[in-house]
């Protein structure tokens, strides 16, 4: 403390001389070494606020040297915008005897500030009269430092957050307007996280995220940020690249690097990257728009099977485009704009009516002519194949449940996406499905093709086998197109094999495709399952089909898909 700090009229006595003496003195060895250890600062001043000690920890927070004359409780300590504060409290301390708590700025050696947070607390003598006060200087710079740091990045990674990625990437296409030079968004997705964490465990999958986030880092260089966005996916931002290729050579950078092995818990393990990119020239675009392009072409990177993809407006108009018909498809199945319609299977001999395909039909889809073939798939990528199934599945049933009163033997099929089948529990449901509309199962027909094999062959074939034993039959729907081989087919439960149109258009035109439907024929009759002939158009195709051995068929030259009631009308005629 100064002589006379402001605002602090202390006479300097005989009296005040022996009370620095006092307290000075117990301000012992054992005392300087405990608080020299302290992680705060510590002080000790008398009734006229002179410093009289002050720990390592405050001398280094004012950048105070050894050698320096005794610290003072002036401007040059305490910020001069502060002091008359920190005075006005240590004074009311001394008079009424009370603890206080005073946040303020230190002045630091250099000269700049330092946020702190002082507890000042009353030092009585033996009569119990305050003589001086002791205090603790808590530096809180570095808590705001780190309340700040932890706002704006990843706790895992330590990486930039979206946070801070927006505002860096505000701040770099704000600079290439000026500049006129192009940034690049690398949208970095790693492949196979999700497997890794199911065979390792969530530890092992963040201790993964963490070095493909250090070596992503080590690959994109100083110059560029590095950011965590999700889980499993980052965005890095490079500026100033000569130009679209430089973007695409630091994307396959980051594909070669993530390719690497990963070592985890002593054992490579291989995850592998995949890069969208989107580029602004001049500055142009914003952030969000910037790193959703990127997202896009990531998308369409995977979608696509390749490791790299730049973003084009194609690619947008795309996703709106799938975004458009995915809330089309979730209003129609709540509006039950979904319908069935049917195609009479017949015999081929002598054409008698057997039983119906059921074909979902949209009554009012967003573009006109949108069929089965394209809304089907977009079911099934929007997650509501589950739903649109059970629904079609459910009217299938209830005609079925009609038509076996009028004709016990007549069948309905109905077909079933892989998704479908994956579900655990499809056996129970179309068994209850059929309970409730009070249908026979014998005559439901469940129509599956090939892809159901692609994903998991173990799990359909016990899939299949659970449908079995609710008493429906299987249709191998579109056989010859898919990939499966004949070994396959012996394995799968199914009691009906349907030619696919492609094959009997051929009939009579392409020997190849006469030789193909021969041989199905053939192969059909050895394994003991029944056929059908799809697409059947003319009558000469018929013709063949019927010399070939084929039992069924059906196609436009007996009867295109029709609505319930027209099938009715064919069954009572
Ligand atoms: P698919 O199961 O092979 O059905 C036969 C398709 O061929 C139907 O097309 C039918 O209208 C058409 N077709 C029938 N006879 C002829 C003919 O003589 N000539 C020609 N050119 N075409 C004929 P659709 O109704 O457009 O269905 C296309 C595909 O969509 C179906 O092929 C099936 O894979 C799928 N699909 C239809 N309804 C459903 C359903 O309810 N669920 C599932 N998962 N898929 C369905
Ligand atoms: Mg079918
Ligand atoms: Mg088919």
């Amino acid at each position: 403390m100064s002589e006379r700090p402001p605002g602090c009229a202390v006479d300097v006595t005989d009296a005040a001389e022996r009370v620095r003496a006092q307290l000075g003195s117990r301000i012992n060895a054992p005392f300087r070494l405990l608080a020299d250890h302290l992680p705060i600062g510590v002080f000790l001043t008398d009734g006229s606020q002179r410093v009289l000690y002050a720990n390592r920890v405050l001398s280094e927070l004012a950048g105070h040297e050894p050698d320096d004359a005794p610290l003072e409780l002036d401007a040059a300590l305490v910020h001069p915008d502060d002091l008359d504060r920190v005075v006005a409290v240590a004074r009311r301390v001394i008079e009424r005897g009370e603890s206080r708590l005073v946040d303020c700025r230190l002045v630091d050696g250099e000269g700049s500030a330092r946020a702190v947070r002082c507890r000042l607390a009353p030092v009585p003598d033996e009569a119990g009269r305050v003589v001086g006060l002791v205090g603790t200087v808590a530096d809180h710079t570095d808590v705001e430092r780190q309340l700040e740091h932890r706002a704006t990045h990843d706790d895992l990674t330590n990486l930039p957050n979206r946070a801070l990625l927006a505002a860096h990437l505000d701040a770099a296409l704000a600079r290439a307007a000026l500049t006129r030079a192009t940034v690049a968004v690398l949208f970095v997705g790693l492949n196979r996280i999700g497997v890794v964490i199911d065979a390792l465990g969530h530890a092992a999958g963040d201790r993964l995220v963490r070095q493909a986030a250090r070596r992503l880092v080590a690959t994109v260089g100083p110059d560029a940020l590095v950011s965590r966005f999700a889980e499993d996916r980052f965005v890095v931002v490079a500026e100033d690249l000569p130009g679209a290729e430089a973007a695409a050579d630091l994307a396959r950078a980051v594909v070669a690097s993530m390719g690497d092995a990963f070592v985890i818990e002593g054992d490579d393990v291989f995850l592998g990257g995949i890069v969208g990119i989107a580029m602004a020239e001049s500055g142009d675009g914003t952030v969000d728009q910037l790193v959703s392009d990127a997202g896009v072409a990531l998308a369409h990177a995977a979608d696509d099977g390749v490791p790299i993809a730049v973003f084009d407006a194609e690619m947008r108009a795309e996703v709106e485009a799938r975004h458009t018909l995915e809330r089309s498809l979730r209003r129609g199945l709540e509006r039950g704009e979904f319908l069935l319609a049917y195609q009479p299977i017949v015999e081929l001999a002598e054409g008698q009516l057997l039983g119906f395909e059921a074909l979902a039909r949209w009554v009012d889809p967003p573009a006109a002519g949108m069929g089965p073939a394209q809304f089907i798939p977009a079911a099934e990528d929007a997650g509501l194949i589950g739903a649109l199934g059970q629904e079609l599945l459910a009217q299938a049933c209830e005609q079925l449940a009609h038509w076996q009163r009028v004709r016990s033997d007549v069948f309905v099929s109905v077909n079933l996406s892989a998704r479908q089948l994956a579900e655990p529990d499809l056996a129970q449901r179309v068994a209850a499905t059929l309970a409730d509309a009070g249908a026979d199962p014998a005559g439901l027909h469940l129509e599956i093709t090939e892809t159901v094999l692609l994903d998991d062959v173990e799990r359909a074939v016990e899939s299949l086998h659970q449908l079995k034993l609710v008493g429906v039959r299987l249709c191998l729907d579109d056989f010859g197109t898919g990939y499966s081989s004949l070994t396959y087919l012996c394995r799968l439960p199914v009691d009906v094999v349907k030619i696919d149109r492609s094959f009997v258009a051929g009939l009579g035109v392409s020997d190849r495709d006469s030789s193909v439907v021969a041989a199905i024929i053939g192969m059909a009759g050895t394994l003991g399952h029944d056929l059908v002939a799809e697409g059947v158009e003319t009558t000469a195709q018929a013709g063949r089909l019927r010399a070939l051995g084929c039992d069924m068929a059906q196609g436009y030259l007996f009867s295109r898909p029709v609505d319930a009631a027209a099938a009715a009308a064919m069954l009572d005629a």
